[in-house]
């Protein structure tokens, strides 16, 4: 498909269908009509028809697209459709949560490798063929595999170590859910997630909220 005829307001609506897509998918919708889309953006459904045109003919009309053959032909537009290799290190509770989410999977981003050093843990069977690992063995796989990003979800007081292995490793991004800020050589991407970011914010909105609430009163 050549992605240059493509004019450029329909490439932005693309992005906006694209992330819908991925929520249905990963909420198991196997078809969607433009209607629906359109229904679900708050965009008219001619607009969105008109925009899903440049796919050709692969909608069958009253029946609509399977969900994920249209986030797979917006991804290729978009130029997001790559596969990332991801591995996690740390199966505990938020470890094993994430290597049994789907939606990562569904997003791009593959775990091709789980490792812990609890030798209770090492061997447990996890989703798509993996077994837990030893992280003795950490450096030689990720090689191995060519593992790009690596995922941090042990103690805070193992983070930094991990970091190291998985820089020395080779890794270009890490996602560190550990509670520290990490040490990282240049070139290697870092994502720091905490949660409870998340909550705080909203707790500031409904604080914010609720005192304009009081002031109108
Ligand atoms: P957990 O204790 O259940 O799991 C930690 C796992 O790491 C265990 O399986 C343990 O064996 C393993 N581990 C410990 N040291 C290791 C090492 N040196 N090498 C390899 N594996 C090692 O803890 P959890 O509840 O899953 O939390 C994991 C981390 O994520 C903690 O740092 C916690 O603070 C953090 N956390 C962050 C968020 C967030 O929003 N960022 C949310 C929850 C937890």
């Amino acid at each position: 498909m050549d992605n240059t005829k493509i004019p450029k307001p329909t490439i932005k609506r693309l992005a906006v269908y694209h992330r819908c897509l991925e929520n249905m998918v990963i909420s198991g919708v196997a078809s969607v009509s433009s209607n629906d889309l359109a229904e679900r953006l708050g965009i008219k459904a001619s607009q969105v028809r008109k925009d899903l045109s440049y796919f050709g003919e692969f909608g069958k009309r009253g029946v609509g697209y399977s969900t994920k053959h249209l986030l797979d032909s917006i991804s290729e537009i978009l130029g997001i459709r790559k596969k990332w290799k991801t591995c996690i290190v740390g199966m505990g509770n938020l470890g094993m949560a994430l290597a049994n989410y789907p939606g990562l999977e569904n997003s791009g981003f593959i775990s091709k490798a789980l490792f812990d050093n609890n030798p209770n843990k090492i061997g447990i069977p996890m989703p798509n063929d993996l077994v837990i690992e030893s992280t003795e063995v950490l450096e030689e796989i990720v090689k191995k595999r060519q593992i790009e990003i690596g995922v941090i979800t042990v103690p805070a007081n193992a983070a930094q170590i991990i970091a190291d292995l998985l820089a020395d490793a080779g890794v270009k991004g890490i996602v560190n859910f550990a509670p520290i800020r990490l040490t990282l050589p240049p070139g290697i991407s870092n994502e720091e997630i905490d949660i409870s970011v998340s909550f705080r914010s909203l707790a500031f909105n409904m604080t914010f909220g609720s005192s304009r609430k009081g002031r109108r009163a």
